[in-house]
């Protein structure tokens, strides 16, 4: 059973917790987690375990779908005693490489995308086991941002969730399209090594007009590998071409 969470919007820019191997509550908020994956999550944690990108999906994840469009989404898969399976006696083995969520956590955001008024919405996790909340330690939201990392992670992760969040409709179309699509979606959000293999066919670069620099660096940096899926992934469903993606013959395309 995963675990109730209380969710506190946050009114001012400052919080109180501080989280340390002292507290009784140490590793408590490992289990029985709903723990969203973003596609850079995935990226991090699968070169830290030296595995490819569809063996980790297979024995670390479970896949949602969201209501409509049904995108694929993929959670942590918790143990069968609830605890996360990176969780050892001394904390977490992936620390350095550990999700957006554990990051960001005890805040949570309402919205990777900004409201109206230009300004992200933060929550405060109410957990009644962490005892972290009632310590006195100040931090401003952007402090800890910067000191977990998060800041690198959102590099990657806002054009994701611009996709995921997107209030654009996709154009109408048959189930199978559908289906389609959000195949195509997954593979290259979240099983980049496929994602590189389809790039690879000289059949990608006829179809799609990518800049000779850009292709150089796909192919060994993953980073630039998950900027150009992103621009792909925009590019199928919604049939926006980026400044690195533009379509040949679009009789090509999916
Ligand atoms: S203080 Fe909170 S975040 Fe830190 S170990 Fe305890 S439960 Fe986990
Ligand atoms: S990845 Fe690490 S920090 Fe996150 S829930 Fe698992 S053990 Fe805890």
């Amino acid at each position: 059973m995963k675990r109730e969470l209380e969710m506190i919007p946050l009114d001012s820019e400052i919080f109180k917790f501080d989280c340390h191997k002292g507290l009784s509550c140490f590793t408590e908020c490992c289990s029985k987690l709903d723990l969203l994956l973003t596609p850079y999550d995935v990226l991090r944690i699968k070169n830290r375990l030296n595995m490819d990108s569809k063996s980790f999906i297979d024995e670390y994840t479970d896949m949602d779908l969201e209501d409509y469009p049904p995108f694929p989404i993929l959670k942590l898969k918790m143990r069968e005693d609830g605890r996360c399976p990176f969780l050892r006696e001394d904390g977490c083995s992936i620390y350095e490489d550990r999700p957006s969520a554990c990051r960001l956590y005890p805040l949570a955001r309402a919205s990777m995308i900004v409201g109206a008024d230009n300004k992200e919405r933060f929550f405060l996790i109410r957990d009644e086991k962490c005892l972290g909340l009632n310590e006195e330690r100040e931090w401003k939201i952007k402090d800890w941002l910067r000191h977990e990392g998060v800041e690198e992670y959102d590099r990657f992760n806002f054009p994701w969730f611009e996709i995921v969040t997107s209030s654009e409709e996709l154009p109408a179309e048959s189930r199978e399209r559908l289906f389609k699509k959000m195949k195509a979606f997954f593979m290259a959000s979240y099983d980049l090594d496929n994602f590189k293999r389809l790039i690879l066919t000289e059949k990608f670069f006829q179809i799609y007009n990518v800049p000779p620099s850009v292709r150089e660096k796909v192919f060994t940096d993953e980073k630039e590998l998950l900027y150009l899926s992103f621009e792909w992934i925009r590019f199928v469903l919604y049939g926006k071409r980026g400044a690195v993606i533009n379509p040949m013959d679009r009789s090509q395309e999916m």
